[in-house]
């Protein structure tokens, strides 16, 4: 141990949180000289190691206790803006994460952002080699006018080697120049192609505006049917952003599949933003994070970790499609982006914009309770009408067994690409078959390590579970009954309805678009690429294809099984089916020519299906609102959900218990009270449902329980929930406790 206390004069005490397991920040002696303010980056010795950590807050002029640590660098990395740590720690209360860990997710990238070094860059000097070869000429012309290249790029123009580049410069033909490392973003003009909005665009784009101008913390729910315009509109507010000096970011649920936003940006704005995801390099996003702290990068365009840039004048934050799912974030630390987006603009005091066509009911009740300005567009932009809608009844109209598509479905695909136009079938089931089964035994084939059937993948000749991966071949033979050819598909999937549309439509360029086919990313942007410049006549895909996509061409949407998900039990399941099949008939009728929709429902009276058949989105938010009310679930009451999970079922259901027990023993709280076991809740009073089998009972070979929270609105569910983990480790005898605050499935 270092004998602190004999540290000389102007060493500091400071607390540096580690990106780890841990729920505070240690305390270090830091040397003189070092002059540390909160939000520095620095390495620590922690444990038996060295980490890396972000001071929390510094104590001037404490005396170190002896037995303190010593900091042993300081790294050369611009400082975690003060309310990026407010953020941090908010989040962390709120979703009961330990702090490293919510530091952690806006230190990945930090970790590796040192500066760049600065790039050499060669230019001529004027001075002629002893020798004069061809390629020295061609070496010469191309570095000639004063200018400076790289290295790469002199000898790729002179079709020569980066060692003849060398040698004039040894000979002193060529010198060799420092330039600043590149930047990592050309700078935006917010005036390259400001759009002419129509009137009902411009008062929304007004309104936002004028909250980004006068820099207050303002959400925004901007609705609008799909093809409303709604990016236009929001686009002038980042102008309005970019105008006044600040930081805008856009959030997206597909960012990785978006090369459409990016080209509409640049059309708008001069040059594309930086684009911030899973996909994107270390190395860049270590450049990208640097220059959002010092402000050089003015717009960024990310999926949810880009939430936790350390930008250094946020004054917007957009989420676009704010209704999708893909904003909950379960893996470590499990928060919701679009709910925490709100939050980080509050600390910001940044303006900020939830725009969708189908609005979270969450988003809704906040704007009609006015906590939220609700900005509408009601009909699509250059008066396209919006599609067609028509249900097939498939229970007096349906296809043949075997078959999924419907006559009238298969007459309107033929009418449509006859006339050179493009259709879309839509299923959200990837694979070839949801289950396989033997026809003989019965024998059905389910994951060993989930409570799901396996899913056929012809295409990758296998069966795959769609919840933890595993992969097996399909075999020929029964395993059960040892039966050939007695093996059955059940139900389709996109790839067996490409086998279906290849017998119907010998001739038709048809693409099945999913993520289970090699190429990743990369393939996928390639192909949504190749259905906007009408390369195929029909498109059949997953929800993959409903994302925002603009296809000028496609003027027909087949709903293969709208019933899909209406029957799975979840509250939620009606705002997530109506939600998914407005975006897919929304793809339709973008372009010059109207679009149409056909809907094959065996419940075409069902309230979801009546509401997307009619167009009447108000009715169907006025039935889930009031039922939402009635139940008491969110927005009008809150829930958390604490999932109890280990190897053997037994030890997960029976740790369960003992949290329930926990729960109704803990003493008084003046911050919250717990209803007695089994007794009827008062209104102001937490309640808590189960243990039941969680959603998915079993995942990757561990069972789940779930205990249900659910607490009036203004209860302290944090709070309780803190005590209530405070009787018990989260991690203990390999049982698992993990903390769902605000769960999306309930
Ligand atoms: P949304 O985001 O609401 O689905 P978009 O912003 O993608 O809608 O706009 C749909 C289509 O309408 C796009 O092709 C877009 O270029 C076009 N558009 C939007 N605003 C206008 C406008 N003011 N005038 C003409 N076309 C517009
Ligand atoms: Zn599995």
């Amino acid at each position: 141990m270092s004998a602190a206390q004999d540290e000389p004069e102007g060493a500091q005490v400071v607390d540096v949180l580690a990106p780890v397991a841990v729920d505070a920040p240690y305390s270090y002696v830091a040397p003189p000289g070092l002059g540390l303010r909160p939000g520095d980056s620095v390495t620590v010795p922690l444990g038996t190691r060295e980490t890396y950590g972000v001071v929390w807050s510094v104590a001037e002029g404490a005396a170190p206790r002896s037995n303190l640590k010593r900091v042993t660098a300081r790294l050369d990395r611009p400082p975690l803006p003060q309310k990026l740590r407010d953020f941090i720690d908010w989040l962390a209360r709120y979703t009961l994460t330990p702090r490293g860990m919510a530091l952690r997710l806006a230190t990945r990238a930090a970790e590796d952002a040192a500066p760049d070094a600065p790039r050499t860059l060669y230019r001529a000097t004027g001075h002629s080699p002893e020798r004069l070869t061809p390629t020295r000429r061609r070496l010469l012309a191309a570095a000639e006018g004063g200018m400076t290249f790289s290295k790469k790029a002199l000898a790729e123009a002179a079709a020569c080697t980066a060692g003849v580049v060398d040698a004039m410069v040894d000979e002193g033909a060529l010198e060799a120049v420092a330039a600043p490392p590149e930047p990592v973003a050309r700078p935006l003009d917010p005036d390259f192609a400001a759009p002419l909005l129509e009137p009902a665009q411009s008062l929304a784009a007004g309104s936002l505006i004028e909250a980004v101008r006068t820099k207050s913390y303002k959400p925004f729910l901007l609705e609008g049917v799909t093809g409303s315009g709604k990016t236009e509109v929001y686009f002038e507010a980042i102008a309005s952003a970019l105008t006044e000096g600040g930081q805008a970011l856009v959030m997206m649920p597909e960012i990785a599949l978006t090369a459409q936003f990016l080209e509409r940006f640049a059309a708008r704005f001069g040059e594309r933003p930086a684009e911030w995801h899973s996909g994107v390099s270390q190395k860049k996003r270590a450049r990208i994070w640097r220059a959002a702290a010092t402000g050089q990068l003015r717009v960024v365009a990310g999926a949810r970790s880009a939430l936790f840039l350390p930008f250094n004048n946020l004054r917007l934050i957009v989420v676009d499609e704010e209704h999708e799912g893909a904003y909950k974030q379960d893996d470590g630390a499990s928060y919701h982006a679009r709910d925490m987006a709100v939050v980080r603009a509050r600390f910001e005091n940044a303006t900020i914009v939830l725009a969708s066509a189908t609005p979270s009911i969450e988003t809704r009740v906040n704007a009609e309770t006015g906590r939220y300005g609700h900005l509408r567009l009601h009909a699509r932009a250059g008066a396209r009408p919006m599609p067609l809608l028509e249900p097939i009844d498939m229970r007096r109209e349906g296809p043949p067994r075997g078959a999924w598509i419907a006559p009238r479905l298969a007459q309107a695909i033929a009418e449509t690409i006859s006339r050179g136009e493009q259709a879309l079938l839509f299923l959200n089931r990837r694979g070839y078959a949801p289950l396989t089964l033997c026809r003989d035994c019965g024998h059905r084939f389910r994951c060993t390590q989930c409570d799901a059937w396996l899913v056929e993948h012809r295409f990758r000749r296998a069966l795959v579970c769609h919840h933890c991966g595993h992969v097996e071949r399909r075999p020929d033979a029964c395993p059960e009954c040892g039966a050939t050819e007695s093996l059955a598909a059940c139900g389709p999937g996109v790839e067996r309805l490409a086998e279906e549309a290849a017998t119907l439509f010998p001739d038709a360029r048809t693409l099945v678009l999913s993520s289970d086919f090699p190429g990743g990313a990369e393939r996928i942007r390639r192909e949504l690429d190749d259905i906007a410049n009408g390369a195929f006549d029909i498109v059949i895909g997953t929800q993959l294809v409903a994302k925002g996509h603009n296809f000028p061409q496609l003027t027909l949407v087949g709903v293969v099984d709208a019933d899909l998900g209406l029957g799975s039990g979840d509250p939620r399941a009606a705002e997530r089916t109506f939600q998914l099949l407005n975006q897919v008939t929304g793809r339709a009728g973008r372009g010059e020519r109207p679009g149409r929709a056909l809907i094959q429902t065996f419940q075409p009276e069902h309230p979801v299906i009546a509401a997307l058949l009619s167009g009447d989105a108000e009715a169907f938010y006025a039935q889930e609102i009031a039922l939402r009310e009635r139940a008491g679930l969110p927005p009008f009451g809150r829930l958390a959900a604490l999932i109890v999970s280990a190897k053997d079922a037994a030890a997960a259901e029976g740790h369960a218990r003992a949290l329930l027990r926990a729960a109704h023993e803990l003493p008084p709280s003046p911050r919250y009270r717990v209803a007695t076991l089994g007794g009827l809740p008062e209104a102001d009073e937490i309640m808590i449902l189960g243990p039941a089998e969680a959603p998915i009972a079993l995942i990757r070979g561990r069972f789940r329980y779930r205990l249900l929270v659910k607490a009036p609105r203004g209860a302290d569910v944090q709070g309780f929930l803190r005590d209530l983990l405070a009787t018990a480790p989260r991690e203990r005898g390999g049982v698992r406790v993990q903390i769902d605050v605000d769960p999306q499935n309930f």
